[in-house]
């Protein structure tokens, strides 16, 4: 998602006439970070690096500081808090607001030229406008992400999304097929439909599996695929169509998060370790030769020896072919963030160590099969 946020950004300011410096190179005017707030370890990066472009004072062609932005869930997780945090920023602009960044942008301009030290914050838009995926600019040549829906109303206990992105919300159908459309025309003819839960996805009589048939239909386009789905909202629906549609890559990412029911709970993922795992069967059975990957989270608050065995288990059980194992922060906003984060570093290291050392095992050998 922030790929893509960061590629609409680029493109809203290249139709507004700015040019995009991606390799720092020239008169660097502005720079906008577009940020994430997953991790801890995502922001502790972003405030190092604002740190360090705040400290180049004097050293730019105009002698003064660029324009420093801070964009996206990072922006909504601090909200005006970011310019008492780091005194170099001029704005601060949500993950719904980014459309207003051009016109931000030349406020803070202007304000610069009146000798000025005008900060602006635009935060906390419920939604986008449709206008933000319009711009033509596209990074990659060959594969495009096209957003099908924003934000997430699950509130796994965990997670910062709903708070940043906000509620779950979808783009029309003919937007999305309008956007696909356009790509294939430039000749970018693979792409990636994305969501936080993209399962979910239901517009105007058209649900998920509806609008995987609408855009395998599509004439000229080489292939597909989605990014991300909930297991407790796949189905055998899902797997069937799937299976049937030509141009859809036969793969699945399924976030698993643990192998044990009481973590489970405690995370509010909505379904228990037995079926997770008859969701797989199913799909195996389905979707003939189909890739699976997952997601982990090692050492979440209260997790015992005896969890992170049954997750351990639950990778050698399912043998993913790959999985992004992740050792748990607590994030600002969540229920998880109340409860003690009583794993130990040390232990957390060590169970993350031993998730990812099985699953690169399991990965290899299913390459070299
Ligand atoms: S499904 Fe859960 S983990 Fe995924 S974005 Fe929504 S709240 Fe976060």
């Amino acid at each position: 998602m922030n790929i893509r946020d960061a590629e609409i950004v680029k493109g809203l300011l290249i139709d507004d006439g700015f040019r995009i410096a991606d390799d720092g190179k020239g008169s660097l005017d502005a720079v906008l970070f577009v940020t994430c707030s997953v991790r801890q370890h995502a922001e502790d990066r972003v405030w190092s690096e604002i740190g360090w472009f705040s400290k180049l004072k004097g050293k730019f062609p105009t002698g003064t500081l660029p324009i420093i932005g801070l964009v996206g869930c990072m922006a909504e997780n601090y909200k005006k808090e970011a310019f008492k945090r780091m005194p170099g920023i001029d704005l601060v602009v949500g993950t719904n607001n980014i459309g207003e960044i051009p016109r931000l942008l030349r406020k803070a301009f202007e304000e610069r030229q009146g000798a000025g030290e005008g900060r602006y914050l635009a935060v906390s838009k419920k939604e986008r406008d449709e206008f933000v995926y319009q711009p033509a600019f596209r990074e990659a040549k060959d594969n495009s992400f096209v957003v099908i829906s924003e934000g997430c109303d699950n509130f796994c206990s965990y997670c910062v999304v709903p708070y940043v992105r906000g509620r779950l919300r979808h783009r029309q159908p003919e937007n999305i097929l309008r956007e696909i459309r356009v790509n294939i025309d430039k000749g970018i003819n693979s792409l990636t439909l994305i969501g936080q839960n993209v399962n979910s996805y239901e517009c105007n009589g058209t649900d998920f599996t509806r609008l995987l048939e609408k855009v395998d239909s599509l004439e000229g386009l080489k292939e597909f695929t989605f990014f991300t789905s909930h297991p407790k909202d796949a189905a055998r629906k899902l797997f069937t169509v799937m299976s049937a549609l030509e141009r859809l890559k036969k793969y699945l990412h399924l976030p698993a998060q643990s192998g044990s029911d009481r973590i489970l709970g405690l995370m509010k993922r909505g379904y228990s370790r037995k079926q997770y795992l008859s969701l797989v069967e199913a799909y195996r059975k389905i979707v003939k030769n189909g890739a699976l990957t997952t997601d982990i989270i090692a050492g979440f608050p209260g997790e015992t020896e005896e969890d992170f065995e049954a997750t351990l288990d639950l990778l050698k059980t399912v043998r993913f072919n790959g999985a992004f194992i992740f050792k748990y922060s607590p994030r600002p906003h969540t229920r998880a963030a109340k409860l003690k984060d009583d794993v130990p570093r040390d232990e957390k290291e060590r169970r993350h160590r031993i998730l990812l050392e099985t699953q690169r095992k399991i990965s290899r050998e299913l390459k070299d099969k």
